[in-house]
């Protein structure tokens, strides 16, 4: 897949179309709009909210927008044009983006605005973490950052303030309005911070227990909650041996768990199992989103950043009862 990228990126350069994220001349608002191009559903979202009601001086793209892996997307011809002549880049900048590097590497990038959120968080990114019962993924010895940063409501604010800097300074004329709809979002990701700390300090029960892949390092580690899950972050695995089913429906019984965790797109078949072989057999199986699989359909029914954090909160509150 490497190979074919940089065939078509050299195609690119021989052909002379790879202005490369650097128009010449400034950005003028008359003649041209502003070209912000994300990855994910969560940084695009982020970009709408500095954007504001009127975004109408920027065209935004998503380029993840059919709900297909994000840990196994490759950028079309077509999206590789839209980011080497755009005025904003911004993307993730975990493992599953290592296309990026490849993509900027043949551009002649002196103009765009290119933000990588991971490098931004700094020493606010972990590792991916094994703990106990978990699948041990045999193809994947090392250990690699946990490149769901999306899932830290705290982290969040960070990387709005960043990305409301970068739009400021591409657009200077409207860099006030940029910065009040950063604060009033921030504001906005500070409530609901406010609200899941609040949640998991009522809660009797401060484990959660995935019965699939785990996603949530963050989330779990800004709340202080503990997890238990059948794979490490987005594993390529699927199955789950006897031990790790056997692990985990004993700690239900142990911890008198409540309820069993999937993510979004998954069957519940590990679930399934895992219940059965608990003592009660009756525990309720709960789907948290990780926001990883939003479609171009999602954003037009009006689905938010905050709307699907503020679902998760609920899904929470009834997981840790
Ligand atoms: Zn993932």
């Amino acid at each position: 897949m490497k190979k074919i990228l940089l065939v078509l990126i050299t195609a690119f350069l021989m052909a002379g179309i790879l202005s490369g994220c650097s128009r010449q001349q400034d950005h003028d608002p008359e003649d041209k709009k502003l070209q912000i191009v994300t990855t994910i559903f969560p940084v695009y979202d982020w970009v709408m909210n500095v954007l504001g009601d009127n975004p109408g001086n920027a065209e935004v793209t998503m380029l993840l927008d059919t709900g297909a892996d994000l840990h196994s997307y490759q950028p079309t011809a077509a999206d590789m044009m839209k980011i080497t002549s755009a005025d904003i880049f911004v993307y993730v900048g975990g493992e599953s983006d290592e296309w990026v590097e490849d993509v900027l590497k043949n551009s002649s990038n002196d103009k765009c605005i290119v933000m990588n959120l991971m490098d931004i968080l700094g020493d606010r990114i972990r590792e991916e973490e094994h703990v106990e019962g978990m699948e041990h993924d045999h193809e994947e010895e090392e250990t690699e950052y946990d490149e769901h940063i999306w899932l830290s409501l705290r982290n969040a604010a960070v990387r709005v303030k960043r990305i409301e800097e970068a739009l400021s300074k591409a657009d200077s004329g409207n860099a006030s309005v940029y910065q009040n709809n950063r604060s009033s979002y921030i504001q906005k990701l500070d409530d609901l911070d406010r609200q899941y700390r609040a949640a998991v300090s009522r809660a009797s029960v401060k484990t959660l227990l995935f019965a699939d892949r785990f996603p949530f390092r963050y989330l779990t580690e800004d709340y202080g909650l503990n997890y238990y899950a059948a794979f490490a972050g987005c594993s390529a695995e699927s199955e789950a041996s006897f031990e790790t089913v056997t692990f985990l429906a004993r700690k239900i019984d142990e911890l008198n768990l409540k309820a069993v965790l999937t993510i979004e797109g998954t069957d519940h078949r590990i679930a399934d199992t895992v219940i059965r072989t608990t003592v009660s057999g009756n525990q309720k199986i709960l789907t948290l989103n990780s926001l990883q699989s939003i479609t171009a359909r999602d954003v037009a029914q009006g689905i938010s950043y905050l709307t699907v954090m503020e679902e998760n909160l609920k899904v929470l509150k009834e997981a840790l009862q």
